[in-house]
């Protein structure tokens, strides 16, 4: 099969598109031809080999996580789908055996692997995936949406659904509305809550952009402060809850715009690991921090049951064909996009 895989670290240059060995699967896994894989941060860094992902080659490495598409062959013991079957497929695999994968917490995980990072991932014609990561799409959602889901919408359920319990009543901040994980936090914020939503973003065109998504009011943080207008925007108190993605550039600042006894969820630092807490706020205004990653096997579930509905909409920046994931990474880089970015094989 055609595929995308790394043999050394390094910037877009080091992705190669050429001939891989078709996967084969075992009896619990299925066989997925793939439609649609989404870029994640986490493809970025596994190429560069930074944030603890440094590898040793060979083997080569398939790069991918989230994608989308049909399923082709079937072990003897999966009973959940079946070939034809059209599936999103969860990236991040489990075991299925330790204490928190059988309580039902599988994203605390202590043997998790990831797609395209532990093992071959989807930017590939097909991928072998375990029948519990895949979960059938309606015809009505595309492969380019449903792999835009994941990785976007698990950490945001995880976090604002599941653990935050946020109510209708409520005002969530989102930083950073344009990136895959803002769009997502908008849509379950607003439209699986119903809560009152305020964004942030950097330009004219992507505050229309988060507005039209659903948020009710948008903060240009290039031109407003994020915590003066915050506040401004909820009578002097300040958010209940924050979503956070991008870490050290504005922690600070939203951790300012939580309410007393707001709730700060942190699920991923682009712009940075570190950032300095100020203790003396967090415990006299006893403000609570939940750290998320990913998501489980139910959030996954639930989250593709109201995909399927269309209550949920991925929002699909670009579409790149799979030979061109070097542009497609270069473009992730750049910042300038409003969604995800796709590449098809
Ligand atoms: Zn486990």
């Amino acid at each position: 099969m055609k595929a995308i895989y790394i043999e050394s670290h390094g910037g877009p240059e080091v992705l190669t598109y050429g001939e891989r060995p078709d996967p084969t699967i075992n009896s619990q896994e299925v066989l997925v031809r793939v439609g649609a894989a989404a870029l994640n941060r986490l493809d970025l860094y596994t190429r560069e080999g930074g944030r603890g992902l440094k590898r040793d080659f060979p083997p080569p490495l398939i790069l991918g996580g989230d994608c989308a598409g049909e399923v082709v062959e079937i072990g003897e013991q999966v009973a959940t789908v079946k070939v034809a079957d059209r599936v999103v497929v969860n990236p991040r695999l489990t075991c299925q055996q330790c204490p928190a994968c059988l309580a039902g917490r599988d994203d605390l995980c202590s043997r998790q692997r990831f797609m395209g990072s532990a093992i071959d991932g989807s930017y590939a014609e097909l991928v072998a995936v375990p029948a519990a990561n895949v979960h059938v799409i309606d015809d009505s959602v595309s492969y380019e949406e449903a792999a835009a889901l994941p990785t976007t919408f698990l950490p945001v359920w995880n976090m604002l659904v599941r653990r935050m319990q946020v109510k209708a009543w409520e005002t969530v901040l989102v930083l950073s509305a344009s990136a895959g994980v803002g769009t997502a936090a908008i849509q379950v914020a607003k439209n699986i809550i119903g809560a009152r939503v305020i964004a942030t973003t950097s330009t004219p065109e992507k505050v229309a952009k988060a507005l039209a998504l659903g948020a009710d009011e948008v903060i240009n943080y290039n031109e407003e402060d994020i915590t003066e207008r915050t506040k401004e925007m909820t009578g002097g108190i300040g958010a209940d809850a924050v979503v956070d993605h991008v870490g050290a550039d504005f922690f600070s600042k939203a951790f300012n715009a939580l309410r007393p006894g707001g709730r700060y969820g942190t699920c991923g630092a682009t712009t940075g690991l570190r950032s300095e807490l100020h203790l003396g706020l967090l415990f006299s205004q006893q403000k609570e921090i939940y750290g998320v990653f990913m998501g489980n096997k139910e959030d996954m579930r639930e989250i593709v049951t109201v995909l399927n509905r269309g209550l949920i909409r991925p929002v699909v920046d670009r579409v790149f064909p799979l030979q061109d994931a070097a542009e497609a990474h270069r473009a992730m880089e750049e910042t300038n996009f409003f969604g995800k970015l796709i590449l098809a094989p």
